[in-house]
């Protein structure tokens, strides 16, 4: 089957590895070169649902000595001024021997052991342009040109889109009081955050808030950045120094309404796009991939391959369905700090807290998908 894939970002570079694996001849077209596409300050929370996708690959030992796991995963509502934690034994058996909750990944290292691998792939060809200069070559064209995709509007495709009005704030912080092997998960009526070890004493904070404070905190030195951040770690954690320089983004939510148009499959970002918070952005666009290759790799589909793009819309909708709704109720959760909901809230944090088959549940969810 011969397969075009638009953007070569994580989800269409992935894409390419498994569909070659699948026996696809893939064209892989990028208008970035490898070091654009590699320079980009971000931080990945991995779950197992991705661990099992790149085992499944080949390529999970390539990763993983670049990998920060983590043990503890600390969920603070600072409304209630409660906490609990998720541990390893909340996990699923099977998942429970890897001795991780999940990892931490910064994109610098993951994109480049993607790349290397794809160099060392025959039937995958990089071509650096954005246009298919021959759609007819192609059994399947797959857009993975992510949450602004040119293809999406040149096929008019329509999409639920909203913006949040929030802004995310990510900043590397040496920070003192917390373990190198815990995050944290931080509900707070400004928005949720998060901080993500990164080794050591060096932590990711990903803050999200609303666009007039987070401007106004972005226009703070070093030094009033850090008096803020020390307002908002949780108690005994203290911030030492910032390391590079705080970055910021708008938050939106897309979700297509279909993920195929023809022959051409959204794939990723291009599909649907949510809140930061949960860490669910990059596993679900991976699970995308995972889905799309298991349909390719199908005997039955190899000679119906027009089947695919409807076959694989259908198989994506009820995961992606859930994760965004599960992401956009945690954002609303987090922010609903009027007296009405505290009685709910104190609930919803009770049973988390005493329960551990709701736990599990939970935990289930954000690490497998649905
Ligand atoms: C500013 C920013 C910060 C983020 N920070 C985090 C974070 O801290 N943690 C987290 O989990 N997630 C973060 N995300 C989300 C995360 O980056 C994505 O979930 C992840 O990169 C997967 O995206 P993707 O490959 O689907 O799309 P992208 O990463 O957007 O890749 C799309 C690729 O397509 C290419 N492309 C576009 N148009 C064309 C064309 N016409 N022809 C050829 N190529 C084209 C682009 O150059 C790009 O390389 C962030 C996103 C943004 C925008």
């Amino acid at each position: 089957m011969n397969i075009a894939i638009i953007g070569s970002g994580l989800t269409g570079s992935l894409a390419a590895i498994s569909l070659a694996n699948a026996g696809c001849r893939v064209d892989l077209y990028e208008r970035l070169s490898d070091e654009e596409l590699i320079n980009r300050d971000r931080t990945y929370a991995l779950t197992h649902s991705s661990r099992r996708i790149l085992q499944k690959i080949g390529i999970w030992s390539y990763f993983v000595s670049n990998l920060v796991p983590f043990q503890y995963l600390n969920v603070i509502d600072y409304e209630l001024n409660k906490k609990f934690q998720f541990l390893i034994n909340d996990l699923n058996n099977s998942d429970q021997k890897y001795s991780a909750v999940g990892w931490i990944a910064e994109h610098k290292n993951i994109m480049l052991s993607i790349l290397d691998f794809i160099s060392n792939i025959d039937n995958i060809n990089k071509i650096p342009t954005s246009v298919i200069p021959n759609t007819n070559n192609y059994d399947l064209i797959l857009a993975a040109d992510g949450s602004n995709s040119n293809t999406k509007k040149k096929l008019k495709t329509h999409s639920l889109n909203f913006n949040y009005d929030q802004m995310c704030i990510t900043a590397k912080v040496l920070l003192r009081g917390v373990k190198s092997n815990e995050a944290f998960e931080i509900l707070n009526s400004d928005g949720p955050f998060a901080v993500l070890p990164l080794g050591g004493d060096l932590f990711q904070i990903i803050c999200s808030q609303p666009i007039e404070k987070a401007n106004y905190n972005m226009s703070l030195s070093k030094a009033l950045f850090l008096d803020y951040l020390a307002t908002i770690l949780p108690n005994g954690v203290q911030p030492d120094t910032i390391i590079g320089v705080p970055e910021s983004f708008p938050i939106n939510f897309i979700l297509n309404y279909s993920f195929f148009s023809g022959k051409y499959i959204f794939l990723g970002e291009t599909a649907h796009k949510f809140h930061p918070v949960g860490g669910q952005g990059l596993n679900l666009c991976w699970r995308d991939v995972d889905c799309l290759a298991k349909l390719i790799s199908l005997p039955i589909l190899r000679n119906n391959h027009s089947i695919i793009p409807f076959l694989y819309s259908l198989s994506r909708f009820i995961d992606v369905l859930s994760i965004s709704l599960l992401t956009d109720s945690l954002v609303r959760y987090s922010r609903s700090n009027i007296n009405i909901f505290i009685l709910p809230r104190k609930l919803v944090f009770f049973i988390l807290k005493k329960s551990s088959f709701i736990r599990k549940n939970i935990l289930h969810i954000m690490t497998n998908g649905i």
